[in-house]
């Protein structure tokens, strides 16, 4: 836990979000600027700053984010349709909150090329 941390404010309950999910190693919550009609974070209890930071002992919550992405998106109705899932890391990719996340986007035709 990170005080300074927004989603490890949010995970502690200080900081409201609109949560849609939560099991041991996970919580998933609504984006507070949701860029498509379904925007969805998936973020590890354990704050880890990014993908960089990752170690061998974090494979199963990396996992289990990808899990809950997956359930979460046939919840959504989005299964069929399709979605996104995107992980920001560091300047170039635009990371702004320095808590691991993972993007579910959906519910609308997405521009493609990225980049
Ligand atoms: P990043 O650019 O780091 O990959 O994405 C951070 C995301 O967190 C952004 O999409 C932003 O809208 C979202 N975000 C930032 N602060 C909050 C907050 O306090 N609550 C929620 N629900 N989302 C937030
Ligand atoms: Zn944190």
């Amino acid at each position: 836990m990170d005080p300074d941390c927004i989603f490890c404010r949010i995970i502690d309950g200080q900081a409201p979000a609109r949560v849609i999910h939560q099991d041991e190693q996970t919580i998933a919550f609504h984006d507070i600027h949701p860029a498509a009609p379904t925007h969805l974070l998936i973020v590890p209890v354990q704050h880890i700053r990014s993908i960089n930071q990752l170690t061998e002992d974090n494979q199963e919550i990396i996992a289990q984010m990808y899990m809950v992405a997956r359930d979460l998106a046939k919840k959504h109705g989005i299964e069929k349709s399709g979605y996104r899932l995107i992980i920001n890391n560091g300047p170039d990719a635009n990371q702004t909150v320095f808590h691991l996340h993972l993007h579910l986007l959906g519910g609308q035709p997405m521009r493609y090329p990225m980049g």
